[in-house]
């Protein structure tokens, strides 16, 4: 098994926000996660095909250990697809790169040494890119959930510190570019720059107090949404605990709330609903562990009826006179369903103007989502332009 670094760089956004929150984490046991394990054969596979794209691997190795690859659990159409796109994206940025610098060179999964400024710190990055004046990192990112941005992202600028400390005596850095590619929530890209000389200013003056204070577990807790959601004290911090009870010391000052009240209560509250799911989650695991906890119990859930067995059940049905062809229905697969199976880029070949997206219902977002303001003057006006 990987070994991790206590202070790592992938939860960098973590530690440096809430210093506490790794030595803490200490106490609960790391688990991983189907969805982890689906990023680690997708990692394999990106690592894999970018070799054979950049010709470190012959065609024939690339398809004996894609085979293999490929009888893992994960492997799917989808997954190759993703693993083309990031390897096409990186041979671009090497050609790139070798228009200016003849001897730009690329390393893959490289392991990236930050401890100058956090304690025992490493990283393993996906994609370096080295050539004189600037330094190129690349983030691969399998996962559909949480959208990641590159800008001001500390796992990516901890990537950059390691491998500049890694390159900088051969080569001259001036610039720093950092791209997360995360190619199923629609090829999203998204790149930050930043000079070196400023990289250097926030590892110096930024991370290295903050990494000190983490590794002896000081300084202030900082709970909310994004810093405590893949934490593992997060069900039981006292501090996320009081944060989220604080909500409802506050009583507005009249009988009524205004809309605007609501959205400062909707602000503050964002971590609520899935700080509920932990405690349940919480509860609900110590009870099947056989263990009481005070006022709660764990009950049978609710069960629909089904056919004990398909076969015998069609069997009876023609047995007693009704039509086979009234037993089955004949549905297509979903979708997402398709592009798992063929690829995407097939099914759209395929497909074309097939596929429809239907506007999406009006949704509620917070001032700083990316998404453009959905403004209904705007859609009453389009319908009467269509009608
Ligand atoms: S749950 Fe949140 S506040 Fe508590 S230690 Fe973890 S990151 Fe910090």
């Amino acid at each position: 098994m990987a070994k991790h670094a206590f202070l790592s760089a992938s939860r960098a956004h973590q530690w440096l926000e809430c210093t506490p929150s790794a030595m803490l984490e200490l106490q609960f046991p790391a688990t991983t996660s189907e969805y982890a394990e689906e990023g680690t054969a997708a990692h394999e596979l990106a690592e894999l095909t970018a070799r054979y794209f950049l010709g470190e691997v012959s065609e024939v190795d690339f398809e004996a250990r894609r085979d293999e690859l490929a009888k893992g659990p994960y492997y799917s159409a989808e997954m190759q697809e993703c693993a083309n796109d990031y390897a096409r994206l990186i041979l671009d940025k090497v050609t790139e790169a070798r228009k200016t610098c003849e001897d730009a060179f690329v390393e893959l999964e490289v392991k990236v040494d930050f401890s100058k400024y956090v304690k025992e710190g490493f990283g393993t990055g996906d994609c370096i890119i080295v050539a004189d004046k600037t330094l190129e990192i690349v983030d691969f990112k399998y996962g559909k959930g949480v959208r990641v941005e590159a800008e001001g992202n500390p796992q990516m600028r901890l990537y950059a510190v390691g491998a500049y400390l890694a390159y900088n005596a051969l080569y001259d850095f001036e610039l720093v570019r950092m791209t997360i590619f995360q190619p199923r929530l629609s090829g999203v890209q998204s790149s930050d720059e930043i000079t070196v000389k400023e990289l250097l200013t926030w590892a110096e003056k930024y991370v290295k107090p903050r990494a000190r204070l983490a590794y002896k577990g000081e300084g202030e807790f900082a709970p909310s949404e994004d810093v405590c959601r893949f934490c593992r004290a997060k069900a039981q911090c006292k501090a996320r605990t009081e944060k989220n009870l604080a909500l409802f010391d506050e009583s507005p000052d009249t009988f009524l709330l205004t809309p605007d009240e609501a959205g400062k209560i909707l602000e503050k509250a964002a971590d609520i609903q899935s700080w509920l799911t932990d405690l349940q989650n919480l509860v609900s695991s110590t009870l099947l562990d056989g263990k009481p906890v005070e006022g709660w119990k764990m009950v049978e859930g609710r069960s629909n009826r089904k056919f004990a067995d398909e076969l015998k059940v069609a069997e009876a049905m023609k047995a007693a006179g009704y039509d086979e062809a009234l037993l089955y229905e004949r549905k297509l697969i979903t979708l997402t369903q398709m592009e798992k199976d063929f690829g995407k880029k097939a099914v759209a070949e395929v497909l074309g103007g097939l596929i429809v997206k239907p506007q999406g219902k009006p949704t509620l977002a917070p001032q700083s989502d990316k998404r453009p303001e959905y403004k209904p003057e705007a859609e009453i006006l389009k319908a009467f332009e269509e009608a």
